[in-house]
């Protein structure tokens, strides 16, 4: 799967997408992950990409020309569709995530700044818009991140079987419930002891235990 990045912070992104399990899903080429400067696209002489907004008002938004001219390049290798993330969007939930990655299909992930982009944009070249959660963030980069790792770690093959997702919280075999507690060695920590039917090696009555605690 390949997720093309659309910002004017491309720097952001070189932390996070290059450890851990993210960072192997590419080294295996389970997915692709490619970062794009809108800035580049600029045709101002100055490579400006924001401008006041008609009506007044505070804040900057981002022009329509190198949004355009980057999702069209863009769109000349990546077919999938156009993605806003925005706090305005349709939130992103588990049951999502999980039809995004077995889609399988490209993605173009948009992330906007300062007050936002140009209408004409979301209007004519954004198929879908997409919050990470009621709240404002500075910029669409973390959502894009979050969209990616929730995404990717579905795809087979991307998380081995000691990180396995299909128990997680609101995964459908735990009924879209949160999950139950986990404990680990050792069986006493400052006085706390780990729940006795947990160390009781009987695997109905563990099964039975968890069930009770999902929530
Ligand atoms: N003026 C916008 C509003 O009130 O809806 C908020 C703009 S925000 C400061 C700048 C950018 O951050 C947005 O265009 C969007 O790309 C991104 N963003 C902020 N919060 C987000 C969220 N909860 N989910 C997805 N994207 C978000």
């Amino acid at each position: 799967m390949r997720f093309d990045i659309l910002t004017i912070f491309p720097n952001i992104f070189d932390s996070y997408l290059k450890e851990s399990i993210i960072k192997r899903a590419q080294k295996s080429k389970l997915i692709k992950i490619h970062i794009h400067d809108i800035r580049k696209f600029s045709k101002d002489k100055h490579k400006k990409v924001d401008d006041i907004p008609f009506g007044g008002g505070a804040g900057m938004v981002m022009t329509p020309q190198p949004l355009h001219d980057a999702i069209k390049h863009v769109q000349k290798t990546n077919k999938g569709p156009v993605i806003f993330l925005t706090p305005q969007g349709e939130t992103l939930t588990q049951p999502k995530t999980e039809k995004l990655a077995s889609k399988n299909r490209d993605l173009i992930l948009l992330c906007g700044r300062y007050e936002g982009i140009d209408q004409r944009i979301r209007d004519t070249l954004v198929d879908r818009e997409i919050s990470i959660g009621s709240y404002v963030l500075t910029g669409g980069e973390l959502p894009a991140m979050v969209m990616i790792d929730a995404i990717s770690r579905l795809i087979p093959g991307v998380i081995g079987k000691e990180e396995s997702h299909q128990q997680d919280s609101f995964s459908k075999s735990l009924k879209r419930k949160k999950e139950y507690p986990h404990y680990t060695r050792p069986a006493t920590f400052k006085e706390m002891n780990v729940p006795d039917v947990l160390l009781s090696g009987h695997h109905k009555k563990i099964e039975d235990w968890r069930k009770s605690k999902l929530k």
